[in-house]
């Protein structure tokens, strides 16, 4: 399997935005024309993906931690440190500083959606297991094209704050035998802009009429949208589903991050996620795509993506980590292979190289890895002498 990228509007766009490297004039390698061959599809190509659309981030939002995740070293007096892990043969850095956001780092999301995928699966097992109950509630809003983010995400957050407080809801509780809630907030984007949603997985224990409890919660969403000034129509703003789409939502949790999606999704059902903006200005050099990108990171500043009620982890036996946590820390048992001397790394950086250094790494060895650094370093800087 192989895959190559080339596109000289996107190289044009990316002058514009300052992604060329200004000592060197070597542009960062995600404007060349790169090939990477695969083995058997395994992973490299997700692992390329995520470091180059994370350059894409970089510049979109030059003064977020985005921007030094996975470049800046934690310890400024020792190296990047190469580790390579036991059980899954794949090499990573350390001594490199982290940013650990969900939002905005396709690095740093990948692992922490996988971590979090994992601990929502252990939770709905053991909870069907107990014969406990299931349901997902999806709460949105009518958006139009003009809507600015930052101000609908406000009231949107108030108004699902305000649905979930006071004695109706707690009547509706009690109703369900409701145990606790994982709530999760979306952000899309298509025909009608913004589309900021959120979905509660809902742990209960009676039996219900679905149909019924859905009802009650419309009368209540409608209610806590137009306190806050927005409005839904009653078919789309709330729905209620069972256990089995409950559990398909939190089997697909994350997979956005693992795959390669063709570009345009624009207008297609379900409309972008954020991270297609960076694929689609990778694919087009659309500059659009990068003011979108930075509307978003505006408006998730300081927001949780993920939330579980107050016990539900503790009931499950989960330990209560941060996303940071989880960003940094090594699951597996792993060996240090090596270190990359500063210049080296910093080579390796402006040539955009981070990936695929990994790759040579488990192909060819930490040793011939860094060969092949200084020799294509070293070829250039021949090359610009004569
Ligand atoms: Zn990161």
């Amino acid at each position: 399997m192989s895959f190559s990228m080339s596109n000289s509007t996107s190289k044009e766009a990316a002058k514009k935005e300052g992604v060329f490297d200004e000592r060197g004039g070597s542009p960062l390698g995600i404007y060349y024309e790169i090939t990477v061959t695969l083995k058997n599809g395994n992973s490299e190509r997700p692992r390329f993906e995520k470091y180059v659309l994370q350059s894409i981030a970089k510049v979109a939002l030059p003064g977020e931690r985005v921007a030094i995740c996975f470049r800046n070293r934690r310890s400024k007096d020792s190296d990047v440190e190469v580790w390579k892990h036991r059980a899954s043969q794949k090499a990573f850095y350390a001594n490199l500083q982290v940013c650990g956001s969900v939002w905005l780092c396709p690095v740093c999301a990948a692992k922490i959606s996988e971590r979090r995928k994992n601990e929502l699966r252990h939770a709905v097992d053991a909870h069907m297991e107990q014969g406990g109950k299931l349901a997902m509630l999806t709460l949105t809003f009518s958006h139009t094209m003009g809507d600015r983010l930052k101000e609908t995400m406000a009231k949107f957050g108030a108004a699902v704050d305000r649905f979930r407080s006071g004695k109706r809801y707690n009547r509706i509780k009690k109703k369900m035998g409701l145990i606790g809630t994982v709530r999760s907030f979306e952000i899309t984007y298509g025909n009608n802009g913004w589309h900021p949603h959120v979905h509660i997985l809902m742990f209960y224990q009676n039996e219900i009429d679905m149909w019924e409890v859905e009802d009650e919660l419309m009368d209540l969403w409608a209610l806590a949208l137009s306190s806050t000034g927005l409005s839904a129509n009653r078919k789309y703003g709330l729905t209620l589903q069972d256990a089995e789409k409950a559990s398909d939502y939190v089997s697909k949790w994350g997979v956005e991050h693992e795959m390669t999606k063709s570009h345009s999704k624009m207008g297609k059902k379900g409309g972008m996620t954020p991270f297609d903006f960076l694929r689609e200005f990778l694919v087009t050099g659309d500059t659009s795509m990068l003011d979108k990108f930075r509307e978003y990171g505006e408006a998730v500043k300081g927001k949780r993506q993920l939330m579980w009620s107050r016990g539900l982890k503790e009931m499950f036996l989960l330990e209560d980590k941060t996303d940071e946590q989880i960003a940094t820390e090594k699951v597996e048992e792993a060996d240090l292979l090596g270190m990359i001397p500063y210049e080296m790394w910093t080579r390796i950086l402006r040539n955009d190289f981070r990936a695929q250094f990994l790759q040579l790494v488990e192909e060819q060895g930490f040793d011939q890895a860094l060969e092949f650094v200084s020799s294509m370093v070293r070829a250039k800087w021949d090359f610009s002498r004569t």
